[in-house]
C-alpha cells in the first residue's frame, strides 16, 4: 500500500509547488488545481499505467478520476500508444490532415445515429463554443439556454456568472433554466423570445459538481427536443463527460432523442488532444459557414490515436466493462460506509459514480474522506463525479474497496456514527 506524504514534510511535491507559485500564478490553475483538496492530495504527477498513477513523489494511486474523463482505456494503453507514436514518428503537424480525419469522421458518422458530419477541434470548450456558433449561422438566431449549473467550458456565453473577467454583457445571449424541469425551459424561451433561440445545450446527465448525480428524465429530454422543433433551435447535447462511456450511440439515444449537434472529447483518443463536433444534415450548410479553425485541430497523431481508442473500446466491449466494474465499486463503497455506520449516497452510472455523505451540505466530510482516500493510494474527488476505466480490473477495485474502507474508519473516528 502507498503511504502518502503527510503535510509539513520535505517531498518533492511541495517543493515543486513553491518553485510554481513564483512563476505560475496561484501556482496552479484550472480543474487539476490541487489547492481547493486537503493537503493529502499531491499536485505534481510523475507517470500512468492503466488505471494507477504515480505523484510526484512516487507514490502510486488507483486513479478514479482517469485525468478528469481522458483516461478510457487505462493511461499509456499500448495500441492507442503505438497508433500515436507511427504517426508522431511520420508527421503530426502537416499542411493539412492526413486519411485519419477521414476515417475518424466516417467511423463517428457510423456510429453516432444523430450525426451525418463531423469537425474536429481540440477542448471541449472549442467543440461547444462552434456548435453554437453552427447553430446562430443556421438559425441566424442569437440566445443559447443553458441548465444553471452545468458546466459547458470557460467560453463567454459559459462561464460562470459574475466570475472575474466577465462583463454584464459576457452572457447577454445566454438564459438559464433548470436541468429536469420543462416548465423552466419554457419560461426560458420566453425571456429570450422563441422567435430568438439558436440552440438549447444540455449534458446527457446531471453532473455537476457538489450534487449527487441525477440522470435525465425521458420526459424531459423528448420535451426539449419538442420544445426544439417547435421554436426551429438546435438541440446540442454536450457528451463532453459522458461521451464513450455510455453508449457509443450518442448518450441520449438511450431515451429515443436524437440532438442536432452534438460534443465530444475527453475520452475521444484516451489522453490525446482532441475534440469532434457531430451533427445532421440540417446543420451542414450552417457548418460550412463558420470561421473555425485552429494551429493544432488537424493533428495527426491524435486522430490515429482515437481510432485506436474506438477499435479497442469496442473489441472489448468496454463500456460494458467499466459498468460492471463500477457497479462493484458502487456496491463497495455502499457496504463499506454501512459497516462503519456512515450513511451515503452512492449516485451516477456506474462508469461515472459518486459519493456524498449524508447531510455534509459543504462537502467538507466528502473533503476529509477523499484525503483519507488520496493518503491510501486511491484518487478520487469530494464534489466532482469520479471516472471509471477499462483497466479497473476486479482486483483493482476490491484493492481499492480495501484502502477505501480505512478512509471510512477514519472518518468514523473523527465524526463518529450518523
Ligand atoms: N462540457 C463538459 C460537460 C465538460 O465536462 C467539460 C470539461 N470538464 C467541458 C465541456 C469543457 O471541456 P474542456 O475542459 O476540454 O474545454
Amino acid at each position: 500500500m502507498s503511504t502518502m506524504p503527510t503535510e509539513g514534510r520535505a517531498t518533492a511535491d511541495a517543493g515543486l509547488r513553491e518553485r510554481a507559485v513564483r512563476v505560475i500564478p496561484g501556482g496552479m490553475y484550472g480543474h487539476l488545481d490541487a489547492a481547493p483538496l486537503p493537503q493529502k492530495f499531491p499536485q505534481f504527477f510523475s507517470r500512468g499505467e492503466g488505471c494507477r498513477v504515480w505523484d510526484a513523489d512516487g507514490n502510486e494511486l488507483i486513479d478514479f478520476m482517469c485525468s478528469w474523463g481522458p483516461i478510457l482505456l487505462g493511461h499509456k494503453h499500448p495500441e492507442v500508444e503505438a497508433a500515436a507514436a507511427r504517426q508522431a514518428a511520420a508527421g503530426d503537424v502537416l499542411n493539412g490532415p492526413t486519411k485519419d480525419m477521414v476515417e475518424l469522421a466516417e467511423l463517428l458518422v457510423d456510429q453516432v445515429t444523430h450525426a451525418d458530419w463531423a469537425m474536429f477541434a481540440k477542448n471541449g470548450t472549442d467543440a461547444t463554443s462552434l456548435g453554437v456558433l453552427i447553430a446562430r449561422a443556421a438559425t441566424g438566431h442569437r440566445r443559447v439556454l443553458v441548465a444553471r449549473g452545468s458546466y459547458h467550458g470557460i467560453a463567454d456565453w459559459s462561464a460562470r456568472v459574475g466570475a472575474p473577467g466577465m462583463t454584464p454583457e459576457s452572457h447577454l445571449n445566454t438564459v438559464f433554466f433548470e436541468y429536469n424541469d420543462l416548465a423552466s425551459v419554457e419560461a426560458a424561451v420566453a425571456q429570450a423570445g422563441a422567435d430568438d433561440v439558436a440552440a438549447i445545450v444540455l449534458t446527457p446527465i446531471r453532473h455537476d459538481v457538489y450534487r449527487d448525480l441525477e440522470p435525465a428524465q425521458t420526459e424531459f429530454a423528448h420535451g426539449v427536443r419538442a420544445i426544439c422543433d417547435r421554436i426551429g433551435a438546435a438541440l446540442l447535447l454536450d457528451d463532453i463527460r459522458c461521451g464513450l462511456r455510455l453508449d457509443l450511440r450518442g448518450s441520449w439515444e438511450v431515451h429515443g432523442v436524437r440532438p442536432d449537434l452534438s460534443a465530444w472529447s475527453k475520452s475521444l483518443a484516451n489522453g490525446h488532444a482532441l475534440a469532434a463536433l457531430l451533427g445532421a444534415d440540417a446543420l451542414r450548410e450552417g457548418a460550412r459557414s463558420v470561421i473555425a479553425t485552429g494551429s493544432f485541430w488537424f493533428a495527426s497523431a491524435p486522430m490515429a490515436a482515437a481510432l485506436a481508442t474506438i477499435d479497442a473500446l469496442k473489441a472489448m466491449d468496454g463500456i460494458e466493462l467499466m459498468r460492471v466494474s463500477g457497479e462493484r465499486f458502487q456496491e463497495g463503497l455502499a457496504r463499506s460506509a454501512q459497516s462503519h455506520g456512515l450513511s451515503v449516497t452512492v449516485s451516477g452510472p456506474p462508469q461515472m459514480p459518486f459519493l456524498s455523505f449524508e447531510g455534509d451540505s459543504d462537502f467538507s466530510r466528502a473533503s476529509v474522506w477523499a484525503g483519507e482516500c488520496a493518503q491510501r493510494g486511491v484518487y478520487l474527488h469530494p464534489f466532482h463525479n469520479w471516472f471509471l476505466n477499462t483497466a479497473h480490473d476486479t482486483a483493482a477495485i476490491d484493492e481499492a474497496l480495501e484502502r477505501v474502507d480505512g478512509a471510512f474508519g477514519a472518518i468514523r473516528e473523527r465524526y463518529g456514527t450518523d
